[in-house]
């Protein structure tokens, strides 16, 4: 009856759902939530503002094939994200570059550090915090000590619930130190947002005769993995399997629970036509939360309110809370080798997705990945 079955609706399961539909294959979608769309979902809430649910999500990509993909899907509004940081009372942008210097240093000292940085780094380059440790100029030195302590240390170390050092540095090296005068949270070639949201976007990539959906639904619920076989309503599978969730739920926590971490997301009204001057403002030091979101923002809405978001990360606990992000450690990357190897006796099954391949994909990645596989598979 089906082809493919795909457990997830995020983004990685609707483009494999679209492009398997339009290969007039017959995909069966299920989903344990109530909605589509994971952790992109968004919906206007009672203040009349779009509101991204699990957290701010911002697009932004420099794969022309990802974009061209999406825009099949919907319209766009160009938008490049800015985000500041409280640092000792000052309100600073962030990644951290020449004007984060001239804000927090004196004039001569800011403009020291800038020759610093050109002396060793060309003019809008990128330096990962863990990077610009090893200099060897005591200027870069004193900076990197700064920006260490003051924006990546406890920032860090509350998200992640270990320091800096005890994680992989690809996290950190997401927001590097910019060695220019750029605000802007990314650089990448196209940076928009969908113009009715990134639910809608989703509704649109899974809206084809070939795809059904069946949401309020656990992988249990239909199928199940018996021997090296999938069952599906009971009977022997033999098409492809494309799983977006975790895999230790999926092969039972047969080696233990992998870790994930997890936030608990604070939704407040605020009286005021605007809260704060940028879309995110970070603290990374002397609170709880990491940082406080104002919709507003990125979506423009016209009311005398405003709505924001303050982020408290967590640990992850099954049938709790949400599992955001894969935790990037040595030891959490061991115990997921375990369950990837498991997926060696399943040559029907496909993991993809930050919680099934246990990596930090952004959207665009995980859009550019999924076309990839779609690829491999019909190869
Ligand atoms: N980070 C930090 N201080 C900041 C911003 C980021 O220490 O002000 C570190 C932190 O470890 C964070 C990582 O950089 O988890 C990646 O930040 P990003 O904003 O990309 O996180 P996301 O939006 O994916 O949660």
């Amino acid at each position: 009856m089906f082809d493919v079955v795909i457990v997830g609706a995020g983004f990685a399961g609707a483009v494999l759902a679209e492009r398997f539909a339009q290969i007039d294959k017959k995909v069966l979608l299920i989903e344990r939530r109530q909605h589509i769309a994971g952790n992109c979902y968004d919906e206007i809430d009672s203040n009349g503002i779009l509101i991204h649910k699990y957290g701010p999500h911002l697009f932004h990509t420099d794969s022309v094939e990802v974009w061209k993909y999406l825009s099949k899907f919907t319209e766009w509004d160009v938008y490049h994200h800015k985000v500041k940081a409280m640092v000792d009372g000052q309100i600073v942008p962030i990644p951290f570059n020449f004007n984060t210097m001239q804000q927090v240093f004196p004039k001569s000292l800011a403009e020291r550090l800038e020759v610093a940085l050109l002396e060793n780094y060309s003019y809008g380059s990128k330096v990962p915090i863990l990077e610009l440790k090893k200099s060897a100029d005591k200027d870069l030195q004193f900076l990197a000590d700064y920006v260490y302590e003051k924006i990546f240390l406890h920032y860090t170390t509350k998200q992640w619930g270990n320091p800096p050092d005890k994680i992989a540095g690809a996290v950190t090296a997401r927001v590097p130190i910019f060695v220019g005068r750029d605000d802007r949270y990314f650089n990448d070639r196209f940076q928009a947002l969908p113009r009715r949201g990134y639910t809608k976007l989703i509704e649109n990539i899974l809206s084809h005769k070939n795809i059904k959906l069946m949401l309020n639904t656990n992988f249990d619920e239909v199928a199940k993995l018996r021997g090296n076989e999938i069952y599906l309503f009971g009977q022997k599978f033999n098409g492809r399997l494309i799983y977006t969730g975790q895999l230790d739920e999926l092969f039972k926590f047969k080696f233990g629970t992998l870790p994930y971490r997890s936030v608990e997301m604070k939704f407040e009204t605020v009286n005021v036509e605007h809260y704060q001057e940028s879309a995110s403002v970070n603290y990374p030091n002397n609170y709880e939360f990491t940082r406080i979101t104002e919709f507003k923002n990125i979506h423009p809405a016209q009311t005398n309110r405003t709505t924001i978001l303050k982020e408290y990360p967590q640990n992850y606990v099954q049938g709790e809370n949400e599992p955001y992000y894969p935790i990037f450690t040595d030891e959490a990357r061991t115990a997921y080798e375990k369950y990837s190897s498991e997926l060696k006796n399943f040559p029907q099954i496909t993991a993809v997705g930050r919680l099934a391949e246990y990596k930090y994909y952004d959207m665009d990645d995980i859009v550019k990945r999924a076309l990839e596989i779609f690829a491999e598979l019909n190869d």
